[in-house]
């Protein structure tokens, strides 16, 4: 049965995948972004063409309000979230030393805190149905942790930790929550890595490749879906086997 998809920060990389994914199983997609509108709105587009349903919203995952809206204007085109794909994320790389505090604010309001409100904006309707999935990004840098993105790695930490309580606490609700940490993907995050660091990545990876979008939607899509059914609180780490 098609179901309505919110995947925040769908606009490229593994939310534009994800967003593919999801349509073309026949689910109302709702395409999130924050500021490349011609990218959410030419996805959703290209999805409509093809006969699929995808709509884009616009807002800030780290701002209530922005949240809110985006949540009513969803519940008028396509219905309440049945399932929430926390993705939008960001990235930096920087020596600790280098960590302002702004930087430290700024990485926890969009990686977790946009979680937290976008999962608060979904759990009455969840509530109500007793039914509702939501898979949460985190990184295999919350899992092992990276040089140079101590606080990207904390933030992704932190989706794990907040993916498990939250996955016993709506447990009894029937809510199923789970995390996707992938391995190194090809997408903008990664542009500012230089090819001999991408090189070196590939090199440790056992399989001898970084991942693409489509390999880490398809973790998110297998979570989101009845097959996964009796799956909640878990981590699933799409990463070539870099960290096992
Ligand atoms: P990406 O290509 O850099 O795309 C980031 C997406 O997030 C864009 O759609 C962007 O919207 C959106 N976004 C950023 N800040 C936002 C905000 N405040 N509100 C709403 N949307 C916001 O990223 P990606 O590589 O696909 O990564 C997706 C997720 O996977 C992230 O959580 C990331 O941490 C995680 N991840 C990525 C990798 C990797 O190697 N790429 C590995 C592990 C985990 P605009 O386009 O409008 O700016």
């Amino acid at each position: 049965m098609a179901r309505t998809v919110l995947i925040t920060g769908a606009s490229r990389g593994i939310g534009a995948a994800a967003a593919r994914r999801f349509a073309e199983a026949g689910d109302r997609v709702a395409v999130n972004y924050l500021r490349r509108k011609e990218k959410a709105e030419g996805l959703a587009a290209e999805l409509r063409k093809k006969g699929f349903q995808a709509e884009s919203f616009q807002a800030d995952v780290s701002k209530e309000a922005e949240v809110c809206r985006m949540f009513e204007e969803i519940r008028g085109a396509f219905g309440p979230v049945e399932v929430l794909v926390n993705n939008a994320g960001i990235a930096e790389q920087k020596p600790f030393a280098d960590i302002t505090e702004q930087d430290w604010e700024r990485m926890f309001q969009v990686n977790v805190k946009g979680m937290y409100l976008c999962a608060r904006a979904a759990l009455s309707g969840f509530l109500q149905r007793q039914a509702g999935c939501i898979v949460n990004l985190s990184s295999v840098w919350g899992l092992t942790g990276a040089s140079c993105e101590v606080h990207y790695s904390a933030a992704k930490a932190a989706v794990i930790g907040f993916t498990k309580a939250l996955a016993k606490e709506l447990g009894p609700s029937q809510v199923r929550v789970n995390c996707v940490a992938p391995g190194v993907i090809e997408t903008d995050m990664n542009a500012a890595l230089s090819a001999e660091t991408m090189e070196q990545l590939r090199e440790e990876t056992p399989m001898g490749a970084v991942g693409t979008p489509e390999q880490a939607a398809d973790a998110v899509f297998f979570l989101a879906s009845e097959r996964a059914a009796f799956i909640t609180g878990q981590v699933l780490s799409p990463n070539g086997g870099f960290w096992i």
